[in-house]
C-alpha cells in the first residue's frame, strides 16, 4: 500500500522532531480506539488513516483498541463491524486487538492508589447535583459536602462499590482535583459511575464501570503508546489526561489533536447515524446511502478511493466542511482505470431495426476499457430488436437535444448507424416503440462515405438481454450541513426523499448476468455500478449506482478558480 499521508503535516513534524531527540526511543506507538457503540464512518477513515498511517511511515505500531467501557451502548454486533471495516480500508493491526476492558483490573488498582494518596474520593451527590455543583465557565465549581471523607472511608465505600452493594447512581468515584479550576474538567472529574449491567467482554464482573478520561490515557500508557492523535474536542480534557498520568508517575504519551472530518450533505455522528437506523429513514448501518464505511462498501465504493480522499484533505487544527463531491471525485477517478465498460439501459424503449433481418445476430466487438487495452474486449450480441434509453428519443427535439428523433440518424455504440422512421404510442400517449433502419455499410459504428452524427446511444439486444433490478442513489441529505439547523427543526427534516430510486425493469447486457457481489462497472453514458451484496441472488444481481459520470468536483474546483 502507498503512503497515506500527504509530505507533511504538524503531527509528522512533531513525530519527526520527537524521533530526532529520541524521547521515546525513537519509536512511534499510535492506536486507533473507536468505543463500539456504532459503525464507523467517513470521519473515523480520517483518523484511521492518520494514526495506521503514521505508525506505517515510522516503522512503528498502531494498536486497534475498542475503548469499551459503557456497556449500556455497546454491543459485540459493533466490534465485529468495526474489525471488518478496519481491515476492509486496508490496515493491518498486527497480532493482537487491544479493550480497555482488559485494564479493568488495572485501573481499579491505580483507583485506590489514588484514593490511598488522597487524590481521589466517593461522592453520594446525585448526576443532577454533580452537575450543579460544578459551575460553568464564568463561575467556579463548588466543593462536594463528601469530598473530604477520610482514606479509609473512601477505600471501604469504594471497594463496596465494586461488590455490588449500592445501586446505580447512588455513587461516583471522582478525582480530587480543583473545583475552581479554569477548566471544568478538571472540576472532580468523575472516574467510575456504578452501572449494574452486563459487559459484552467481562459479563457480570465489574458493576462500577470508568468513565472515558479516567480509561483512555491510562489505557495509552499501558500499550507505550507515544502519540494519542486524537480530534479537536478533546484538547480540553488533555490537562487532564496528563493529570492522572503525573498521579501515577506512569508512562506519559503525548496527546495531540486535529481536526475532525465534517462532510457535506451528511452527518458523521453515531448518535445521527443511530437515529436514522433506529426510526427506519435508512434500511440500516449498511445502507448505500450512509456515511459509514459498511454503508460505502456496499454502495461500491473502493478503499483506495477513500484513502486518497482523506489524503487529499490533509491535516490541520481547523474545522471545515469537506464537499462530498471530492469524495465522488475520488471514487471516480479510481473506478476510471479499473472498471470494465458495459451497456445497460435502465428506462427501456423499445427499438425496431425493419431492414434487420429477423433471425440474424451479430457479435460486435465491444472494448472493455479505452483507459487499459490489457482489459480486452467482449463480444456483445446484435438483433432485430433492441432497447435504448427512453430519454434518449424526443418526438419533438429541442435545439440542443442530438439523440434520436423522426428523421434522424445516430450510432449505436458499437453497431450500426441507425435512422428513426416511425413511432407508437400506448393508450396514454406515451412512446411505447419506435422503428428504424439500419445502414449496414457502418458496421462497427463508422461511415465508410465519413458522414456523422451527433450522439452515440448505449443499447442492449432485447432477445439477449436479461432483467435485473438497478438502485440510484442521491445524497442522503438535500442541505449542504444537516447539523446546522434552523431553528425548531430536527436534522431529520432536511433528508432528501429522492435519495434512493429504484428501477425495476432495467434491461442488461448479457454478460452482466455472471456477475459477483461487490464487482463494479461502468454502464456506459450512466455511472458506476457494483453488484449489491446483501439483496443479489446468484444469477440475478441486483446493481447499486456508485456514482454517476458527471464530475462535480471539477466544476466546483473550476469555479474556484480566478
Ligand atoms: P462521534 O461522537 O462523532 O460519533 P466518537 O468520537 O464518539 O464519534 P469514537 O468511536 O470515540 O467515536 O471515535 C474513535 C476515534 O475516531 C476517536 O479518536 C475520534 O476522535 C475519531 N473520530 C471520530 N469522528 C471523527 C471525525 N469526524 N473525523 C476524524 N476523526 C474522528
Ligand atoms: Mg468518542
Amino acid at each position: 500500500m502507498k503512503e497515506v499521508l500527504s509530505p507533511n503535516n504538524f503531527i509528522k513534524d512533531i513525530i519527526i522532531d520527537d524521533i530526532k531527540s529520541n524521547k521515546y526511543g525513537g519509536k512511534v506507538i499510535t492506536r486507533f480506539p473507536p468505543e463500539p457503540n456504532g459503525y464507523l464512518h467517513i470521519g473515523h477513515a480520517k483518523s484511521i488513516c492518520i494514526n495506521f498511517g503514521l505508525a506505517k511511515e515510522f516503522n512503528g505500531k498502531c494498536n486497534l483498541r475498542f475503548d469499551d467501557t459503557n456497556p449500556s451502548k455497546e454491543e459485540q454486533e459493533y466490534v465485529d463491524a468495526i474489525i471488518e471495516d478496519v481491515k476492509w480500508l486496508g490496515f493491518d493491526w498486527g497480532e493482537k486487538i487491544y479493550y480497555a476492558s482488559d485494564y479493568f483490573e488495572q485501573l481499579y488498582e491505580w483507583a485506590i492508589q489514588l484514593i490511598k494518596d488522597g487524590k481521589a474520593y466517593v461522592c453520594d451527590l446525585s448526576p443532577e447535583e454533580i452537575k450543579q455543583y460544578r459551575g460553568t465557565l464564568t463561575e467556579p465549581g463548588k466543593e462536594s459536602p463528601y469530598r473530604n471523607r477520610s482514606v479509609e472511608e473512601n477505600l471501604d465505600l469504594f471497594q463496596r462499590m465494586r461488590k455490588g452493594e449500592f445501586p446505580d447512581g447512588s455513587k461516583v468515584l471522582r478525582a480530587k482535583i480543583d473545583m475552581s479550576s479554569g477548566n471544568i474538567n478538571l472540576r472532580d472529574p468523575v472516574m467510575y459511575r456504578i452501572k449494574h449491567e452486563a459487559h459484552q467482554r467481562t459479563a457480570n464482573k465489574w458493576c462500577i464501570y470508568p468513565m472515558y478520561d479516567w480509561a483512555h490515557g491510562q489505557s495509552d500508557s499501558i500499550e507505550g503508546i507515544t502519540h494519542s492523535i486524537c480530534t479537536m474536542e478533546y484538547e480540553d480534557h488533555r490537562p487532564l489526561y496528563d493529570w492522572f498520568i503525573e498521579q501515577l508517575n506512569i508512562f506519559h504519551p503525548r496527546q495531540i489533536e486535529f481536526a475532525r472530518l465534517n462532510l457535506s450533505h451528511t452527518v458523521l455522528s453515531k448518535r445521527k447515524l443511530l437515529r436514522l437506523v433506529q426510526e427506519n429513514y435508512v434500511s440500516g448501518w449498511d445502507d448505500p446511502r450512509m456515511p459509514t464505511l459498511a454503508g460505502m462498501r456496499r454502495r461500491g465504493y473502493t478503499p483506495e478511493a477513500i484513502r486518497e480522499f482523506i489524503e487529499r484533505i490533509g491535516v490541520g487544527k481547523k474545522e471545515s466542511l469537506v464537499d462530498i463531491a471530492l469524495l465522488e471525485y475520488c471514487v471516480r477517478k479510481d473506478l476510471n482505470k479499473r472498471a470494465k465498460r458495459v451497456m445497460a439501459v435502465l428506462k427501456p424503449l423499445k427499438v425496431v431495426i425493419l431492414n434487420y433481418p429477423e433471425d440474424k445476430v451479430e457479435y460486435l466487438e465491444a472494448i472493455n476499457n479505452p483507459e487499459d487495452e490489457s482489459m480486452g474486449s467482449r463480444l456483445v450480441p446484435f438483433s432485430r430488436v433492441i432497447y435504448i434509453e427512453k430519454d434518449d428519443f424526443m418526438e419533438e427535439p429541442h435545439k440542443k437535444f442530438y439523440r434520436l428523433s423522426l428523421g434522424r440518424e445516430v450510432r449505436l455504440r458499437y453497431a450500426y448507424y441507425i435512422k428513426c422512421v416511425d413511432f407508437k404510442k400506448d393508450k396514454d400517449g406515451d412512446i411505447s416503440e419506435i422503428y428504424c433502419t439500419y445502414d449496414p455499410s457502418t458496421k462497427g459504428g463508422w461511415a465508410p462515405d465519413g458522414r456523422q452524427v451527433k450522439a452515440t446511444l448505449h443499447w442492449v439486444s432485447a432477445s439477449h438481454a436479461f432483467e435485473a433490478e438497478v438502485r440510484l442513489y442521491d445524497h442522503l441529505f438535500t442541505k449542504e450541513n444537516p447539523d446546522d439547523t434552523e431553528e425548531g427543526k430536527d436534522f431529520t427534516d432536511y433528508i432528501n426523499p429522492n435519495s434512493i430510486e429504484i428501477l425495476k425493469n432495467c434491461y442488461l447486457e448479457p454478460s452482466l448476468q455472471d456477475a459477483k457481489v461487490g464487482d463494479r462497472f461502468q454502464f456506459e453514458r450512466l455511472g458506476y455500478f457494483c453488484v449489491d451484496s446483501k439483496d443479489s441472488k446468484p444469477q440475478k444481481p441486483i446493481f447499486n449506482r456508485i456514482v454517476t459520470l458527471k464530475d462535480e468536483w471539477k466544476k466546483i474546483q473550476k469555479i474556484g478558480q480566478p
